[in-house]
């Protein structure tokens, strides 16, 4: 971990201990004590308010809370995540309940623009904590919380890995708070459906005049995906069924982690949205698209891009050819080129050949022992010699492969992890990966992992800071 996210590591830590703490406390206290469930609902809130304004002090891009319509009746809050309110006159209908340090304020934004009324369906679109965190808020004795039947185990084991998988994205997402919170009401894990839907069983329901179906879309973004479609207005609520912005080639699976997903069921997915024809899509971040011309052929290049890369690795793996070669060699035509700023073909390419293949390459025996490559590295190393592997790192990038020249250097730095000229050969082909990245697909999480290596070269090279633990 760099210097710069070290320094307020602990710092960050107490803070959202004593918040966890405190909160739980504060709260148990409240809900004993207060007389009516409006004083329940304002001890709970102002509380809540309060630990999440100290909590978001500690995120460092932390998307602005507001909330507008998108159509009549129908309202967006906007924030790390959206939440969605459908006010159907006496009550309202809401479908994701947006970050949770952010969630009370995204209800605040909404309740400003329609008044604070009963809420008779919460919807979720999956289980991520980007999602859901503001469930408790809304949901009340009598509301429905409608989420796919996948949900409850999909948020079991991000629970169960929440460490492992906490840290992962914190090299990803470098603005989170430096701990998750664990406890109290702004921690993850505890929503609760009453209501789930199933594969191939869409949920159809009126309320106020308004017609609903609540459609399963396993696929992107993880087993228990739920998309929202309001036949009368052809309004599309698809969560991050799609990712961030449309149209782009998915994270088949993600970079971050989680389990893998079934890709034919994505691609199934992507044809049940395709059917409906939308005027409008509404992605659980960023902004809505329009227009039922641009929706479809967004949606059928994406589905089309899907099935090519699927198709493609599978004819290679017939073939007899590596996964290394069919991620160089697997391209989207020009026909099908889609952005690639948040999933990416080659990554795509080598998980779909693992979700089918799994672990054993078929490359080494060696792979079949908990015994990796690495082991012997400082021991090759030394019959090389450190200045001769960093030699060889320079002709590599000279030759333009910073890809091998980093080998050299992780070979080199097994020996002597100070080495400075296999640091600034590491450096040095880090620089030309981070701008390669930029001038071609710009994949931000490529970006962000390449960047955040770079500090971690730089920080070596200028030796231990005094300040670091
Ligand atoms: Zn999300």
């Amino acid at each position: 971990m760099n210097r710069r996210l070290n320094s307020r590591r602990l710092e960050g830590r107490v803070l959202l201990w004593l918040l966890g703490g405190l909160a739980f406390a504060v709260v148990a206290a409240a809900l004993t004590l207060a007389t009516s469930e409006e004083a329940r609902k304002v001890a709970t809130t102002g509380l809540v308010d309060s630990m999440a304004d100290a909590a978001e002090g500690f995120m460092t891009q932390a998307t602005p809370v507001d909330a507008h319509a998108l159509a009549p009746n129908i309202y967006q809050a906007r924030g790390v995540s959206n939440t969605h309110l459908i006010d159907t006159g006496d009550s309202v209908v809401i479908f994701d309940t947006g970050l949770s340090i952010q969630a009370t304020r995204q209800k605040r934004a909404l309740e400003e623009l329609v008044g604070e009324k009963p809420v008779s369906h919460v919807i979720l679109s999956h289980s991520h904590q980007d999602h859901v965190g503001g469930t408790q808020f809304w949901a009340e004795a009598e509301t429905r919380i409608i989420a796919h039947r996948e949900f409850t185990e999909e948020q079991r084991y991000l629970k169960d890995l929440e460490p492992y998988l906490y840290q992962r994205n914190r090299r990803l997402f470098p603005w989170m708070p430096e701990e998750p919170i664990t406890r109290g009401p702004l921690s993850f894990g505890h929503v609760v459906p009453t209501q789930t839907i199933r594969n191939g069983e869409p949920y159809k329901f009126s309320q106020g005049g308004f017609r609903f179906e609540v459609l399963p879309t396993p696929g992107a973004e993880g087993l228990d995906n739920l998309s929202l479609w309001l036949p009368d207005q052809r309004i599309l609520f698809v969560g991050d069924t799609l990712g961030p912005i449309f149209p782009q080639f998915p994270n088949i699976f993600t970079m971050r982690g989680e389990k893998m997903r079934k890709p034919m069921e994505y691609i199934e997915s992507l044809n049940r949205l395709i059917d409906l024809n939308a005027e409008m899509l509404v992605p659980g971040h960023l902004a809505p698209t329009r227009g039922a011309q641009e929706i479809r052929e967004g949606l059928t290049r994406i589905r089309d891009a899907v099935q090519y890369v699927h198709d493609e690795t599978v004819k290679g793996m017939n073939a007899g050819k590596t996964v290394w070669q069919l991620m160089e060699e697997i391209q989207l035509p020009p026909e099908l080129a889609l952005s690639q700023v948040h999933g990416r073909v080659s990554w795509g390419v080598r998980s779909l050949w693992e979700y089918y293949a799994t672990w054993f390459h078929y490359d080494s025996t060696t792979e079949l022992y908990p015994v990796p490559v690495r082991a012997v590295y400082a021991e090759l190393g030394e019959l090389a010699g450190v200045e001769a592997l960093s030699r060889q790192a320079r002709a590599a990038l000279a030759a333009g492969e910073p890809v091998k020249a980093l080998h050299f250097c992780e070979i080199a730095l097994a020996t002597d992890p100070g080495a400075s000229a296999a640091l600034e050969a590491q450096r040095d082909a880090l620089q030309v990966l981070l701008n390669r990245a930029r001038m071609g697909f710009e994949t931000s999480y490529e970006i962000i992992w390449l960047e955040g290596e770079l500090e971690m070269t730089e920080a070596a090279l200028t030796g231990p800071s005094p300040a670091s633990g």
